[in-house]
Order: structure tokens, then sequence, then C-alpha cells
């Protein structure tokens, strides 16, 4: 099953540091939640272990299956299983969903063995169903004009597609009502299984109402500073982050 492991990580923007010693190991079939409050460093990790161009590693390892990622160029992670959905989709204008969806199947999978075209047209069709996604979706140019409910559901509908080994969900949940935020839910329970790993970063509890998380880590100031079970992501939702930050004391 899969493994990433992510040892003593440091990244800067810009000549700041952001991410200052950050330790996680994660492997297939687990759930992992990070939650922290804003401007903690989570989107900047996620980025960072994307090969975001911006983010500078400057010390520690990312591997995964003994592999290291940062040895790797951001299409090369994606083809080794690596998936990012980001807290912001960007919008492509005059590329359609399914081409887009399509081409980037095609590249994870490498030359002489692309998808079937109605293989892939009848997959699309079955998930978008599951997501409640309408049909005229994939005919549409990617993310312009959506809602912020349908980039999410969209995200989601790139990760059934794209079958990674290991995900990375920046805030799948922001910005969501009640019926979007079940739907997500139901696309990633869908995912479970012990060739899938998912780590998910929230700023809620609520999501993690409907994905049970086998692990909760905490992330202040640019690392982990207190890991549990689900029972830790209810706690932050009924007492805030004032307690674990007396806890280590730290200020502010
Ligand atoms: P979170 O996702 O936990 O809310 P971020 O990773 O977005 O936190 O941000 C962490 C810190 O890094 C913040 O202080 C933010 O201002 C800074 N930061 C994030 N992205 C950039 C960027 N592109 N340029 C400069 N600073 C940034
Ligand atoms: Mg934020
Ligand atoms: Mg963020």
């Amino acid at each position: 099953t899969p493994n990433l492991k992510i040892e003593n990580l440091h990244v800067e923007i810009e000549g700041t540091e952001i991410i200052k010693g950050f330790d996680l190991e994660m492997n297939g079939g687990e759930i992992h939640a990070i939650m922290g409050p804003n401007g903690t460093g989570k989107s900047t990790l996620a980025s960072a272990v994307m090969g975001h161009p911006k983010y500078e590693i400057t010390k520690g390892t990312i591997t995964l299956d003994g592999e290291d990622v940062l040895d790797m160029e951001v299409d090369e992670r994606a083809r080794a299983g690596l998936f990012l959905a980001m807290q912001y989709p960007s919008e492509v204008s005059g590329v359609t969903n399914s081409d887009f969806m399509r081409s980037a199947i095609n590249a994870k999978r490498g030359e002489g063995n692309e998808i079937q075209l109605m293989k892939f047209i009848r997959q699309m069709d079955e998930k978008m169903n599951m997501l409640e996604i309408d049909e005229s979706f994939s005919q549409r140019y990617l993310n312009e004009g959506f809602s912020g409910g349908e980039k999410k559901r969209n995200e989601i509908l790139q990760l059934l597609m794209m079958e990674p080994k290991i995900a990375i969900l920046d805030e799948i949940d922001s910005g969501l009502d009640i019926d979007a935020l079940k739907v997500v839910s139901k696309g990633v329970n869908d995912m479970k299984s012990p060739d899938f790993g998912c780590l998910i970063i929230t700023h809620y509890q609520r999501l993690l109402n409907y994905i049970t998380p086998d692990k909760v880590h905490v992330m202040m100031q640019g690392r982990i500073v207190k890991s549990g079970g689900a029972e830790l992501a209810q706690r932050l939702e009924n007492e805030g982050y004032e307690w674990i930050k007396e806890e280590l004391g730290i200020e502010n």
C-alpha cells in the first residue's frame, strides 16, 4: 500500500520560513486530517508537496513509497500518484472539463497506454452521476463561471477519475452547503481502499462528521503540534484552539 513520508520539512516563501519542521507519515487505507488556525501554513504545505515553484524547500525530505518526491517535477509527482485539490482552483479558458480530465489521465498513464474514449466517457458519466453533477459540466470550460460548490465537486470528480495513491484535499469543504458537503464526502468515502490514502486539510470540524479520519493533526506555526484520533477534531470544534496554545505555551 502507498506510503507518504514527510520528515523535518522546512519551506520558505520569498525568504520567509512558513513551514518549520513538519513531520507526517501516512499509508494507504488511512484518512488523516490536518486542522489549524488560518495562516498557519496548511496550504503552503499542500503546495510544497505538489511542487509549486514559489515554495522553496530549505530542509527535510518527502518520499512516496520510498521515492524522493522533491527530486520529481510537478508532472512526475502526479504520475507517481500524488493528487492535490486546491483551496482556490484556477479557471482555464478554452479547455473543456472533459478534455482536461482526459489529458490529465493520459499524461498519468503514459504514451501508448491512453484510456479508450468510450471507457473514459463511461467512467466520467458514472462519477458525475454519483457526485450529482449536471451532464453539461463535461463540455464547459474548466472552472470558468463555476460556483464555489461546483468547483469543489469538480475537484472531487478529478480525484475519482485520476485514482491517485495519495490525495491532499485543501479546504475542500469551504463554502459548501450541507448537500454539497455530503456529496463531496460520498466521493471521498467511495475512494477508501488500501490503495488510497487521503490527507484532508480543513478549518472546520463539520466535514469530519461525514468523513471519519483515522488521525487528526493540529498544525500551528508551521508544524504539527498535536495528533490524536477523530475525537480531537470534536474537541477543537467545541473548545477552539486556545487550550492547545496554553498547553504548549504559544503566545497570541
Ligand atoms: P493556511 O492555509 O493555514 O491558512 P497559508 O499556508 O495559506 O496558511 O499561509 C501561511 C502563511 O504564509 C501566511 O502568513 C501567509 O500570509 C503566507 N503566505 C502564503 N502564501 C504566500 C505567498 N504566495 N506569498 C507570500 N506569503 C504567503
Ligand atoms: Mg487560509
Ligand atoms: Mg489554506
